[in-house]
This record gives structure tokens, C-alpha cells and sequence, in this order.
């Protein structure tokens, strides 16, 4: 098996991506455009999956948490207040030969030592500060007052609608404002493959608390975070925690701590969990000229209350997911590739194949099969090509977690029973259509 950590293992991931449909290089057909990635067919199933598994889990199955769908597009004004027009920047350095631009920041080695380009090799000029937002000219004019960003983090959402959740739903402290969304930020150097992109999604909410109670409920969300990883299948072994640097933290953060990911190509952020005080409420307030105070009935009191906010990277997530997943090793005697995703959130659930394709009447049992399980379970797919052993092989390798094959059996003998075979051990058993449906839904919530 190969080791964690070789580039080869990256390689090998990515290629399965392209050659399977989960993922391919943005604008492709002209060349691909850097930092950014289409997901096909079964990405798009994985990423639907896993967004529908976050927003059960933070959102629908809790009381205290408000689900939000705000805009991408927020006027100047927003990331004036919140601080971004002036510290959403990351150093950069420009070679002088060949004019490739990098981190200043991510320079390793005797790049670092003697400023040498990790490129060519000629020599990088002066260090610059470069704002990550992508500016958006609004109307047909371009007139000052009229520019806007595409948000380069969704937690201003929530901010800007906070007062809108406080008058339509009166919640109490504490409680979340949570949403799925896109974040575009433009990265000097985008590179390895969905880890660092220019337009992603998070899937993130602010959990507002009263601030004598910030310590307490950070625990409580570091332990969901870790409940969470488990639940979305990436192996826990492969994630650590590391306590940022009060020098390293974003300009709103007292404490933060990254989820690291043993990535093939090293360690690096899956997850943050950030004290914001209540840098975000306190600075529209001054700039909107608007209230954002919380009024206790209770305690007859009224102030600003502080936010705990951990944020979930979903193409991150598809990365750890992928890479926890894909494994090497042999069955029957022969070598083979398959993605051990959970069943919760395996693109294809069950795979529904007819023994031999030009048996009509196998053909006619496993389409009736096929259409039964569809309804109950839509993530079924049916497949007739090739010989029953290649059918497995190819949905081990997208991750499917179930075939079941129809034979003469099924025809014959009473119970109308077919053969359900399990991805990762390749084990058979024999069960009832009914049985089988039941099983299904059972292992896959
Ligand atoms: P980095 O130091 O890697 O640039 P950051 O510390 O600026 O990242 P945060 O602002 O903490 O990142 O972003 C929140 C989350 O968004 C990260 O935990 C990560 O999952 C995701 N994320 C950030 N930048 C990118 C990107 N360019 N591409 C994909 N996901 C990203």
C-alpha cells in the first residue's frame, strides 16, 4: 500500500477524480482556469451529500441554530467595517525573471534563505501586501460608491443579518446563525487541487453567547467538530489540532484553534474554530449606525454579544474525504482501487446489476429491482456492461458500497432473493428484496 504521504498517492487520487467524473480542472475545454474545479456527476452527488449531512447535523437536528442564505455579492461598506478592505492580505513576492507571483509566506527551504524563485530560480523582489478580494463593479457606471466584493468569508452574512433573526424569531442566547455558501478569495498561488482555490464553499455558522461563557462553549463546539469529522468519514487518526499563535490569528480572533489534516502532499488546515469576541457586531454597529445590541427580558439588560464561530471547508472536506477513503489492496488474488467512503455519504449507494445482459428475463427482474430501490434510495444506479466482476471493480472504484446481483435464483426459487455484496470485504449474502431495502436505508443515515 502506498504511504500517506507521497505525492504519488495525490497523483493517483486526482486521476481516479478526472477519470471517474467527480472532478474535473475549471473551464477545461480553454485550457482550465487556475484555482478553480468542476465537480461531475459523482462529485456532485459526494458534495450534495456532504453539505446535506452538515446542514442535518448543525442545523435541522438542533434548536438553537438559524439556517441563512445571504448574498455573494456585499457592498464596500461591509468589508470596510469588518476589517477586510485593510487586513484580508497575505505577503507576496514577484520573480523578476519570470514574473510568477507566490506567498512570501510559503517559501521553503533555500527559496526562503536566499529569496530565490521556487520556479526559475531567479531572484523575487520586494515583499507586497496583496487584499484577497475580488472586487465586483456594480451598474453601468463605475462610480465610487457603487463597489462591491464578492465575499471573501460568509460569516458577514451572518453578521448583516443578525438584527433580521433577533426581530423575526426573538431566539435566546445563545443560539447560531448557520449557512452553506460560496467564498471567493483571490489566492496568489492556488495549488493542490481543491485545497487551495480562488471560489469555494464553507459551510460555517456564528454561535452567539454571552462572554463570560466563551470558554465552556468553544469546548463544546471543539467536541462536535471531532464528532463530526468521525461522521463524514475522515479518518480521525490523520487530524490533529494546533492552538494558533496570537501573532498568526485573524485580526478578529482571541483564540483559535486549526483541524489539520494529514494531506498526501503534508499537513495542513482543515478546520477552524475562532473566538471573534464581538469584533464583527460591535464594528457594523459603529459603521451602520444600526443597534445590535441583545436585549435579556430576563435580566432587563442589554449588550453585544460575543461569538464562537467554527468553520467547515467543504472542498477541504472532499479532499480529507477522498484521501481517508482511497485505499490499495487485494481481493480474489488481484490488486485493486477502491474509495471506502462511508455509506452515509457515497455518491452511488447501491449498484443493481442483472447476472448476464442477454438473459431478458434476468434483464426485466433486475430493471423492476432496480426501479423498487430507486424510489426508496435514489442514489441507485443500474449497470449491464461487461462481466459481473469488471461491474464490481468499477463501482468499488467510485465508492459504491452495495451491488446487488439478480440470477436465476431470484427467477426460481421462492422469496424472490438476490445477492448483496459488500464493498470493502467482498463478502455475499443472500436476502429478500424487501430485506434488502430495509438493510440499505439502515446503513446509510
Ligand atoms: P490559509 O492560511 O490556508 O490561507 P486561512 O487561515 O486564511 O487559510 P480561514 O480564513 O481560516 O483560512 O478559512 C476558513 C476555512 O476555509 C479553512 O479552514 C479552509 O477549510 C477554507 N479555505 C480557506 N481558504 C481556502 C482556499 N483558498 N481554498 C479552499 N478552501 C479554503
Amino acid at each position: 500500500m502506498a504511504s500517506m504521504k507521497t505525492p504519488d498517492r495525490m497523483e493517483k487520487i486526482v486521476s481516479l477524480c478526472k477519470r471517474r467524473g467527480f472532478v474535473f480542472a475549471g473551464s477545461d475545454i480553454y485550457g482550465g482556469l487556475s484555482g478553480t474545479w468542476d465537480y461531475g456527476p459523482l462529485g456532485a452527488e459526494l458534495s450534495h451529500n456532504i453539505k446535506e449531512l452538515w446542514w442535518k447535523t448543525f442545523v435541522q437536528s438542533r434548536e438553537d441554530m438559524y439556517g441563512l442564505q445571504s448574498s455573494l455579492i456585499m457592498p464596500e461598506a461591509v468589508w470596510r467595517a469588518s476589517g477586510h478592505l485593510s487586513g484580508f492580505t497575505d505577503p507576496m513576492v514577484e520573480c523578476t525573471n519570470c514574473k510568477k507571483r507566490f506567498r512570501a509566506d510559503h517559501l521553503e527551504g533555500k527559496n526562503k534563505e536566499q529569496h530565490t524563485c521556487p520556479s526559475c530560480g531567479g531572484k523575487l523582489g520586494e515583499e507586497k501586501v496583496f487584499n484577497l478580494l475580488f472586487p465586483v463593479a456594480m451598474g453601468s457606471t463605475e462610480v465610487s460608491g457603487n463597489m462591491g466584493y464578492l465575499r471573501g468569508e460568509i460569516a458577514q452574512g451572518m453578521f448583516v443579518n443578525f438584527k433580521n433573526i433577533l426581530d423575526t424569531y426573538h431566539p435566546t442566547l445563545p443560539f447560531g446563525i448557520a449557512q452553506i455558501g460560496k467564498a471567493f478569495r483571490n489566492e496568489i498561488a492556488p495549488r493542490d487541487f481543491l485545497f487551495r482555490v480562488r471560489e469555494f464553499d464553507l459551510m460555517e455558522f456564528e454561535y452567539f453567547i454571552r462572554e463570560e461563557e466563551w470558554q465552556e462553549i468553544f469546548e463544546m463546539w471543539r467536541t462536535e467538530m471531532w464528532r463530526w469529522i468521525e461522521l463524514v468519514g475522515i479518518k480521525k487518526e490523520l487530524v490533529s489540532e494546533l492552538e494558533v499563535a496570537p501573532e498568526d490569528r485573524a485580526h478578529y480572533s482571541k483564540r483559535t484553534i486549526d483541524f489539520e489534516f494529514e494531506f498526501p502532499f503534508g499537513k495542513k488546515e482543515l478546520y477552524g474554530l475562532a473566538y471573534r469576541t464581538d469584533y464583527d457586531l460591535r464594528a457594523h454597529m459603529s459603521a451602520s449606525g444600526v443597534d445590535l445590541q441583545y436585549f435579556d427580558q430576563e435580566k432587563n439588560e442589554r449588550f453585544v454579544p460575543h461569538v464562537i464561530e467554527p468553520t467547515f471547508g467543504h472542498g477541504r472536506t472532499m479532499m480529507a474525504v477522498l484521501a481517508s477513503a482511497y485505499t490499495e489492496d487485494t481481493l480474489g488474488d488481484e490488486p485493486r482501487v477502491y474509495l471506502a467512503f462511508h455509506p452515509r455519504i457515497a455518491p452511488v449507494k447501491v449498484a443493481v446489476f442483472p447476472l448476464l445482459k442477454n438473459k431478458p428475463e434476468l434483464v426485466a427482474k433486475a430493471r423492476e429491482v432496480y426501479s423498487l430501490l430507486k424510489k426508496e434510495i435514489p442514489q441507485t444506479v443500474f449497470d449491464d456492461n461487461g462481466n459481473i466482476g469488471k461491474r464490481y471493480r468499477r463501482q468499488d472504484e467510485i465508492g459504491t458500497p452495495f451491488c446487488v446481483t439478480i440470477d436465476f435464483d431470484t427467477l426460481e426459487k421462492e422469496g424472490e432473493t438476490v445477492t448483496l455484496r459488500h464493498r470493502d470485504t467482498g463478502e455475499q449474502t443472500r436476502l429478500s428484496v424487501s430485506e434488502l431495502i430495509s438493510y440499505i436505508k439502515k446503513a446509510i443515515v
